[in-house]
């Protein structure tokens, strides 16, 4: 199936059930009705002359039309290009530039002054405001257009065509623009929510973005997919409206990355919450805490919920817990691998696999892979190989059941006098100090070992700042001598993606002035 058929045959099936609600305003569309208005949005867009392949960006906040934009653009053959909403203008610009976009649908609440004169300053007229009269505007054009203009464009389209550029979150360089097929998003999507064990009885809570591929691809087309609803409980993260939503749409799934799980479980009011529907949800896109896990199966009744690991690159999946996993391996691994897709670990060097339990890099390959990052050839050859396999630069361990563990990146490692150093491991540790609040691990120059530890750490409230004597006084005895930081810094924050992931690059690169 293309995205467009997928969604069709679920009309077919579902046709009166709900596919979407938007909380914030109490839209609701059973499948047929939204099927009808992605078709007005589709002929609209075929009315604006957008042909198989342009790019159609979208910069916008979670909302009913964000949705509607990513199937119309699927049914017709564009390209459509997330945009996060949290861009700024030079941001965006680079994004319009870098994807060659024809038309951008965007929010009005990013009319902002230096978006008026980005938009000047690059020539990009064509936009269409969500909410606007040129929304309507769009689907007005659409009214004009014989419906069997966009059969005959979904009839035209093949299952590995492109449909959709993603730019990863720029954790550890500038974001690369990942390029997914139907095939790509489409079984990853249907295979999450298979294992997930979703049916048309199912209600997906998704405060996470949809911009992201955790909201798009495991949100909306994990749902449809299965004939589940979407439920949209607000524009941007807000704990309150998840738990809200939850309560009053009776969801039965809750989707988030760790922080947000953590915000809801912190609410003031969170036992008054009513979240008996939930039974499942997925947590990913960072490191999951143990902790936070096992609270989120007890306290959120979410007893089967899942880990995913994946990366944008992977249209996102690569392994997940299943529903029977107990909770141990639901907490200390990221699963197995997914269905039809392959996962190996190897020597970052020589290239071959390392025995079971060892750590090394984590290449996959299957339908899953992307096609290639748009317009950077050389990025692409240097991320997959001739045999298919996708380098993810992330470090993990497979045990004799197969269940991976992530260590951490590749380019965080630390290798200090020749010893490979996993700051991971450093930082959980350092998590049991009890003044410390957070705290983050990284490499550093050095003459004689090649690179040392320094540990950034964030203060407890009311705690006195550590020195580096306190801390190495600390790990004395309890980690190797060689896994003992050497330098401390005391700070309030960490430099972070506008995705909400750490950056150390900027971190090692502030590091290498403040020891000048
Ligand atoms: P960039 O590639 O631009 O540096 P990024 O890799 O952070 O940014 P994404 O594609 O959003 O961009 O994130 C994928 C990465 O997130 C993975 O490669 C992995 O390092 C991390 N990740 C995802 N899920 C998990 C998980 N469950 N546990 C640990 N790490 C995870
Ligand atoms: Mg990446």
């Amino acid at each position: 199936d293309t995205i467009g058929e997928n969604l069709e045959r679920a009309v077919t099936r579902f046709g009166d059930r709900e596919a979407l609600v938007e909380v914030a305003t109490g839209r609701r569309w059973t499948y047929a009705a939204f099927d009808a208005e992605v078709n007005r949005v589709a002929l609209g867009l075929l009315a604006r002359g957008i042909a198989k392949g342009d790019r159609v960006g979208i910069w916008a906040p979670n909302c009913a039309e964000w949705v509607m934009v990513q199937y119309a653009t699927a049914k017709i053959g564009a390209i459509l290009v997330n945009v996060n909403p949290a861009y700024r203008a030079h941001e965006l610009a680079y994004v319009v530039r870098q994807s060659g976009l024809r038309l951008l649908i965007s929010a009005v609440a990013h009319k902002t002054s230096d978006y008026r004169a980005m938009i000047e300053e690059i020539g990009f007229a064509e936009t269409v405001y969500i909410g606007e009269p040129s929304w309507e505007e769009l689907l007005r054009g659409g009214a004009g257009v014989d419906p069997a203009a966009l059969r005959e464009r979904m009839v035209a389209l093949g299952c590995d065509d492109p449909i959709n550029i993603q730019y990863t979150s720029g954790t550890t360089g500038f974001p690369k623009g990942a390029t997914l097929s139907h095939h790509n998003i489409l079984n990853n999507g249907y295979f999450v929510g298979e294992l997930i064990g979703y049916t048309e009885h199912d209600r997906v809570c998704l405060p996470v973005p949809l911009y992201h591929c955790f909201g798009m691809v495991m949100g909306n087309l994990g749902a449809t997919s299965h004939g589940a609803c979407v439920v949209l409980p607000s524009p941007g993260f807000d704990p309150e409206a998840a738990l809200r939503a939850v309560q009053q749409e009776r969801c039965t799934s809750l989707y988030g990355v760790p922080t947000m799980f953590i915000a809801e479980l912190g609410l003031p009011g969170f036992a008054e919450y009513d979240l008996s529907s939930l039974r499942t949800g997925i947590m990913a896109g960072s490191p999951c805490p143990v902790e936070v896990m096992k609270r989120v199966a007890g306290e959120m009744n979410m007893a089967e919920v899942a880990i995913c690991y994946g990366m944008t690159e992977t249209s996102p999946v690569s392994t997940m817990t299943r529903r029977e996993d107990d909770l141990a391996r639901r907490t200390e691994t990221v699963g197995r691998v997914m269905p039809h897709v392959e996962v190996k670990i190897v020597h970052p060097e020589t290239g071959l696999t390392v025995p079971r339990g060892e750590p090394g890099e984590l290449c996959t390959r299957g339908y899953s892979v992307m096609l290639g990052y748009w317009d950077q050839p050389d990025a692409t050859a240097g991320a997959i190989d001739a045999a298919r396999w996708m380098h993810t630069g992330d470090l993990a361990t497979m045990d004799e059941s197969g269940y991976v563990a992530i260590v951490g990146r590749i380019k965080d490692m630390v290798i200090r006098g020749g010893e490979n150093i996993y700051p991971r491991e450093i930082e959980e540790f350092l998590h049991t100090h009890p003044d410390i609040q957070d705290v983050q691990v990284i490499g550093v120059p050095d003459a004689k070992y090649g690179e040392e530890l320094m540990a950034w750490v964030v203060m407890r409230e009311g705690a006195e700042p550590l020195t580096a004597e306190a801390v190495r006084a600390f790990c004395a005895g309890r980690l190797a001598h060689y896994k003992i930081p050497r330098y401390v810094h005391v700070t309030g924050s960490f430099p972070m993606t506008v995705t909400g992931k750490i950056r150390k690059v900027e971190m090692r690169e502030r590091a290498v002035e403040l020891l000048g």
